[in-house]
């Protein structure tokens, strides 16, 4: 059989061209062709995050969790107030890096599949006048996506730095870092970048990097971002500064990856994210399954689906034997009640790829002895495609 397409919520499956980049030789962190890549990295970052002319792209090797304690203990010294928007497992990851770097956290909490309301959030941020604001753009644990525009808004009228989980958003979300006036927007390259796993990518505002200059408990060296600003700023100049070596053939293909998102259009790219999310769930749909997230708050980059009457996690392995990989369920609350289909990166411009996981998705339901019309099912995404 032909390799099952990846279509959990990272990581996902990689153009041609990021592939071929993936594959090269190490180059070498001071090469001239290297030197010139990782400088054009840096300048689409700044595109794909729509970020300011002042604010900070970072590149490090690493993993999204790796992004997230980098984030964490730069804007935050024991004993700051620390507020999270709980959306699922992600938001609870980064309220517990808060509390390990020291801060005093402040959870506003919400159920599965839910955010919680503007109001209680900004109320909270009010009463609790916190450093920072810690937010999941979209929760992959859960499939919710949150307004990010609003909620560094209520950080903003609150002198509160925001800061975003952009891990399964940046690339395949409206992200515009620059007139939401967000802090920190972080992401890991297997995600809506399509590109292979381990590199971690932030942008940071002034105000942000200005947060690690004050403090006297610094983070440790190989998260430090004053460790790291003379380097991307040296490279992002032309001139390769050392103090860890760079994950070379992952920055590689990192430029060329991005070239790509810029080549399409940073906005017609979220525009194929979000026709790519209405397709699955078109279909999903027409086979009378349900979501988890609330309505209104689904995010474009995966679907969280229950699972319909009689069928569990064993579906997982029937849709592999009919050519797609999915995932299961990540929070704790709901873990064994749903399944998870990632939509995001190449895959969202290649049409016959989405029909595919479709009819996966179908077939496997009828293995698990689940009635459903493959056929309608199909037609309704290709409608939607159309
Ligand atoms: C995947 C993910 C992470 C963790 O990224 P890793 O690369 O697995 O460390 C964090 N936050 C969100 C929202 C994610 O989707």
């Amino acid at each position: 059989m032909e390799r099952p397409l990846l279509m959990i919520p990272g990581p996902v499956e990689v153009s041609p061209a990021v592939l071929r980049a993936s594959q090269a030789p190490p180059p070498g962190h001071m090469t001239a062709a290297f030197v010139t890549d990782f400088s054009r990295a840096l300048r689409a970052m700044r595109q794909v995050w729509r970020a300011g002319p002042d604010d900070q792209p970072f590149v490090l090797a690493g993993s999204g969790t790796s992004a997230m304690d980098f984030a964490v203990c730069n804007t935050l010294a024991p004993g700051d107030r620390f507020v999270v928007v709980e959306t699922g497992y992600f938001s609870l990851r980064l309220a517990e890096m808060g509390r390990r770097r020291g801060a005093e956290v402040t959870v506003v909490p919400a159920p599965p599949g839910e955010a919680p309301p503007i109001e209680l959030v900004a109320e909270t941020v009010a009463r609790v006048r916190p450093k920072v604001l810690g937010v999941t753009h979209v929760d992959t644990s859960t499939g919710v996506r949150t307004d990010a525009r609003a909620l560094a808004a209520v950080a903003q009228q609150h002198g509160a730095l925001s800061l975003f989980d952009g891990v399964c958003s940046t690339g395949g979300e409206a992200v515009d870092q620059a007139a939401w006036g967000a802090d920190v927007v972080l992401t890991a390259s297997q995600k809506a970048l399509g590109l292979p796993v381990g590199l971690a990518l932030l942008v940071m505002s002034p105000a942000a990097l200005a947060a690690r200059t004050a403090m006297t408990a610094l983070p440790p060296l190989s998260l430090d971002a004053a460790s790291f600003l003379p380097v991307m700023t040296g490279y992002e100049a032309e001139k390769p500064t050392y103090f860890a070596t760079p994950a070379t053939t992952l920055v590689t293909a990192l430029r060329v990856g991005l070239d790509e998102i810029v080549d399409y259009g940073v906005q017609e790219r979220w525009a194929a994210h979000a026709r790519a999310a209405n397709a699955i769930r078109q279909a999903l749909t027409a086979m009378q399954l349900t979501f988890v997230p609330s309505p209104g708050l689904a995010a474009n980059t995966l679907s969280a689906v229950w699972y319909p009457p009689g069928v569990g996690p064993a579906l997982i392995g029937s849709v592999r034997e009919r050519g797609a990989v999915i995932a299961g369920g990540l929070h704790p609350a709901i873990k064994d009640r749903y399944f998870r289909v990632g939509h995001m990166g190449f895959v969202t411009t290649e049409p016959d790829l989405l029909l595919r996981t479709v009819v996966a998705i179908a077939q496997g339901l009828a293995d698990q002895g689940y009635g459903v019309d493959p056929d309608a099912a199909v037609q309704a995404a290709a409608e939607a495609l159309a």
